[in-house]
């Protein structure tokens, strides 16, 4: 049987630009006939199968274009990272597989007061959410880049305000001291894993908000491989912990309260 996440969607390079210093939009042509399904959600992302590589990873469909079947992703040309270096040498011609897409961005319906956090590997997402917006919505953005030549212009109906950070580290202690957060009616913060957990831990325990309030989400994680090396440590007792939860019946959230104070516990 086939998911939505399997890579069944052969895709070519077709193009590839330059976006900013830390980023590369690679746009892919799909073939005629393709059965590629676009979820609508400004976040959507992709599994994307590349050559040699042992997994998939997740990149947001930045344009998609149903009738001449393009794609557009913008990468992250961080150092260390497998897909990141075959970007940096992609061209046209190079092949990929891509799954369905899937998103997760839901304000409650009307929603006007917005407010995005944002890190370099999650500025597709928030540049593409900001340009679906209509008039009469308000967004302020934070966005965290390694360089101060990663700010972008986006087109918008909404009224936009956009903070850059320069120095990395700053976005849980900015949302922390950012004034006016009452007013927001809907929060979107996508970045790395352990300032993600931060930022959902200041909303949900310290503010007390309801999940439908925000969606936040780990895009990538700070030294991967000794995370993994760290997890493989503990990752019985936390799984037990995730079963023992949901078998008690609490909701997605409390799983996620639990395991995130388990994975603090243990330094991850
Ligand atoms: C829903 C979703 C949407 C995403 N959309 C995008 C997108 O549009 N563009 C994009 O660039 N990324 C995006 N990402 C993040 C991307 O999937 C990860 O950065 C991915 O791990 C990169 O793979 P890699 O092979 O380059 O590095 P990996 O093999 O995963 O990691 C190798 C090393 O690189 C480091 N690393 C990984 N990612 C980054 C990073 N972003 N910055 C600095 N160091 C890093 C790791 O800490 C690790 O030490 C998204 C992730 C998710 C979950």
């Amino acid at each position: 049987m086939t998911t939505p996440d399997d890579p069944l969607h052969p895709a070519l390079v077709a193009d590839v630009t330059t976006v900013s210093p830390s980023l590369r939009r690679i746009r892919f042509e799909m073939p005629a006939g393709t059965g590629f399904t676009a979820a609508g959600q400004p976040d959507e992302r992709v599994l994307i199968d590349f050559p040699g590589l042992d997994h998939r990873r997740s990149y947001t469909v930045r344009g998609w274009v149903p009738h001449r079947r393009l794609l557009d992703v913008d990468f992250a040309v961080h150092a260390g990272g497998a897909a990141a270096a075959w970007a940096r040498s992609a061209a046209p011609g190079d092949a990929v597989r891509l799954s369905s897409a899937t998103g997760w961005w839901r304000p409650p319906p009307g929603a006007r007061e917005l407010l995005l956090l944002a890190d370099v590997s999650a500025l597709p997402a928030a540049g593409r959410i900001v340009e679906s917006l209509g008039p009469g919505t308000s967004v302020r953005v934070v966005a965290e880049i390694p360089d101060a030549g990663d700010r972008q212009e986006w087109d918008t109906h909404a009224d936009i305000a956009v903070t850059w950070l320069t120095s990395p580290g700053l976005l849980p202690s900015t949302l922390v001291d950012l004034p006016g957060l009452d007013s927001v009616e809907y929060l979107w913060s996508c970045g790395e894993t352990s300032t993600s957990r931060r930022i959902r831990a200041h909303l949900r325990r310290t503010l007390g908000w309801a999940p439908e309030r925000y969606h936040v989400m780990g895009y990538w994680q700070a030294d991967r491989e000794g995370w993994l090396a760290r997890y493989a440590r503990v990752q019985d007792r936390i799984e037990a912990i995730a079963a023992r939860e949901l078998a008690a019946g609490r909701s997605a959230d409390e799983v996620r309260d639990v395991i995130d104070d388990a994975l603090s516990e243990a330094d991850l």
